[in-house]
């Protein structure tokens, strides 16, 4: 596919950021209370193209905790040393069409019923808890290093773990502790649960900007190398099998109206963050606190189906 021009990709993006400036429709995420007290202005809007091009508006450069983007990360690097087939058995890919951090989900699921496994797929917390579970490392904390190394090599530079975050979710994360307990009674938990849920919680709670979201992003659109760095990070098959379960499920229960509006595998955070991946050509990252009742950000998903009309680049269009 040919490369969108630098001054269309600017222009467009300075469009959307005014565009949306002034929607103040959603709520931060109230559960968990270093999210509910985030500043709700702010707003902004990366990309970068896979031949390593960066624009930015806003407070793109405004750290914000990861949340559930980070579930695309780590099943990359699960994916890529284990192979797709423990996915497809252990975690499974089908939409939950559920909330994400849905518990009858995981009953629905069961494959004692015939179903898929029970944890749903990698991008709810039931998936995401399983594909912690299954990440490498003797200790708990070589596990951690394991995840915040691959999120680090998709962004470029080292991520870090927010404390103040961690202990906000350490303290509010019973429902996930359920979540583990339950896969664990169906045999579908592969590590111990407390450790699974520490290393669950601190997966949420790195920080990154919409910059970095972009440049993981495009490190998908990418085949798997960032194009910055030029670092191999994982292998194109392992990068193409993230988008597809992106495109599935990477906005909880609203991805088929997304993937329907937009068509562009995404996924988003209640921290407030979003990414969408334009495969062979670039990704946008968005930070904007505001939440639907689904948990993905407001202007986050304008601003990325503003920018995808305009650049035309819906993936299921013929031209
Ligand atoms: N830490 C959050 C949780 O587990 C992440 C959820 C999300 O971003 N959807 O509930």
């Amino acid at each position: 596919p040919q490369l969108v021009s630098s001054a269309a990709i600017q222009k467009v993006i300075e469009e959307a950021y005014e565009k949306y400036k002034p929607v103040m429709d959603g709520k931060n995420a109230s559960y968990i209370p270093y999210l509910a007290k985030a500043d709700s202005k702010l707003y902004g809007i990366a990309v970068v193209t896979v031949d390593g091009r960066v624009f930015r508006i806003g407070d793109a450069g405004h750290p914000f905790p990861v949340e559930s983007v980070s579930k695309i990360f780590t099943l990359a690097d699960v994916l890529h040393k284990q192979g797709a087939e423990s996915i497809l058995h252990k975690i499974g890919v089908n939409a939950t069409g559920l909330p994400f951090n849905s518990v009858l989900a995981v009953e629905l699921n069961n494959d004692r019923l015939g179903g898929s496994p029970p944890s749903g797929n990698p991008l709810v917390n039931a998936g995401a808890i399983a594909t912690a579970s299954l990440v490498e490392g003797k200790t708990l904390d070589a596990k951690w290093q394991n995840v915040i190394d691959t999120a680090s090599a998709f962004a470029g530079h080292t991520l870090r773990l927010n404390d103040n975050v961690y202990r906000s979710e350490m303290a509010s994360n019973q429902h996930n502790q359920a979540i583990a307990m339950l896969l664990q009674s169906y045999d579908h938990l592969y590590a111990d649960v407390s450790e699974t849920v520490d290393l669950y919680t601190r997966e949420c709670s790195y920080d990154v900007d919409a910059v970095d979201l972009a440049t993981m992003g495009a490190t998908f659109a990418n085949g798997g190398t960032n194009p910055r760095t030029h670092h191999v990070v994982v292998d194109a098959a392992t990068s193409a099998h993230v988008l597809a379960v992106m495109a599935t499920a990477g906005l909880y229960n609203t991805s088929g109206e997304w993937l329907f509006k937009v068509g562009l595998p995404g996924k988003s955070g209640v921290g407030g963050g979003i990414v969408a991946v334009v495969p062979g050509r670039l990704a946008i990252g968005v930070y904007s606190p505001r939440l639907d009742a689904a948990g993905n950000s407001v202007r986050g998903q304008l601003a990325v189906q503003f920018i995808a009309d305009a650049l035309g680049v819906n993936i299921f269009a013929s031209e």
